[in-house]
């Protein structure tokens, strides 16, 4: 198949990619990597009438830290945080699930900013972004805003981004040093989307848990955060009782989807298990 006919636009500078934006009224599309964009094209999910591209927008890709934040241009490429010193000491549990992430070819060309904003439910970055309790950057006609990831991800494939909005930098939070931290996921295929993750992040307080934080990827609608399971792990610790608990509340308090790769019960029995496995992972890694 071949998209439906479209005028394509190459900016130089983010401000001249808005206004192209504005100009077709938030109808036309972003280009990114064009991983998922392109293949929605061709088989016409969608047929935008203008394709604004911003690939030649060299000040959209970079890594840098900043007080404390990692701060990611929205068009850097996945396989440049999978070889990034600084995404690997300073965000670890992004530089486990970076490798989850597709195959070699399209995360040599896919971006973090396209993987947030095209927000598929089973995609690992957008948990990432929620576990870690990250923020975006959004620059539009009425000017710039930071949106938080709890209040990103509306729906399947959509997010709290206005139309004429473009997704410019993720900032994440530098993960303390002694944190423990894993992913678990179950997929058909090593690189196949999850059909169900979970991403976990630990902190010891001497025998306790000063914070826990766990997200979901390809469980329900959108990745989300398990706010009780981490609620009883500040509480009781990282025993393996409390890890028990912790991973049966998680379980009861998804709403797991059912589709062609899993019911909505072998999700919720997924949750249980991926949720002990994380936590079991991510508790003797913290020191
Ligand atoms: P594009 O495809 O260019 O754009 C995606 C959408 O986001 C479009 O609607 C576009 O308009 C919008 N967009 C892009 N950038 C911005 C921006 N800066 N601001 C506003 N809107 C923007 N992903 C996973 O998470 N896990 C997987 O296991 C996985 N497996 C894959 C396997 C295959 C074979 C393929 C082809 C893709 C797979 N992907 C997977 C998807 C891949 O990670 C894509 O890179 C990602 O979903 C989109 O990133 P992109 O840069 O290619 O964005």
């Amino acid at each position: 198949m071949k998209p439906a006919r479209f005028d394509y636009h190459a900016p130089e500078s983010v401000e001249e990619a808005v206004a192209l934006l504005g100009r077709f009224g938030g109808e036309a599309r972003v280009l990114a990597g064009g991983q998922s964009l392109v293949p929605m094209m061709n088989f016409r999910v969608v047929a935008p009438p203008a394709l604004i591209d911003l690939n030649r927008i060299p000040a959209l890709a970079y890594i840098r830290e900043e007080a404390g934040m990692v701060l990611i241009g929205a068009m850097t490429r996945q396989r440049q945080l999978e070889f990034s010193p600084v995404i690997r000491e300073r965000l670890p549990l992004l530089a486990e699930a970076i490798g989850l992430v597709g195959h070699l070819p399209t995360r040599s060309r896919g971006t973090i900013g396209g993987s947030i904003a095209h927000a598929d439910p089973s995609a690992e970055i957008p948990m990432v972004l929620q576990a870690l309790e990250g923020d975006v950057v959004a620059q539009g006609m009425r000017g710039t805003r930071r949106i938080k990831a709890a209040d990103l991800f509306r729906a399947p494939l959509t997010t709290a981004l206005e139309a004429d909005e473009i997704l410019t930098e993720i900032r994440l939070p530098v993960m303390p040093v002694k944190s423990g931290y894993a992913v678990e996921e179950f997929s058909r295929r090593h690189g196949d989307f999850a059909i169900a993750a979970i991403a976990a992040t630990v902190l010891r307080a001497g025998d306790g848990c000063a914070t826990a934080r766990l997200a979901t990827s390809g469980i329900g609608p959108v990745s989300a955060r398990l706010r009780a399971a981490e609620a009883v792990l500040e509480r009781d610790g990282l025993g393996a009782a409390a890890i028990e608990k912790a991973a049966k509340l998680a379980a009861a308090s998804v709403e797991p989807i059912t589709d062609h790769n899993a019911s909505a019960e072998f999700r919720r029995h997924l949750t249980d298990v991926l949720a002990r496995r994380a936590l079991l992972r991510a508790s003797a890694r913290a020191r």
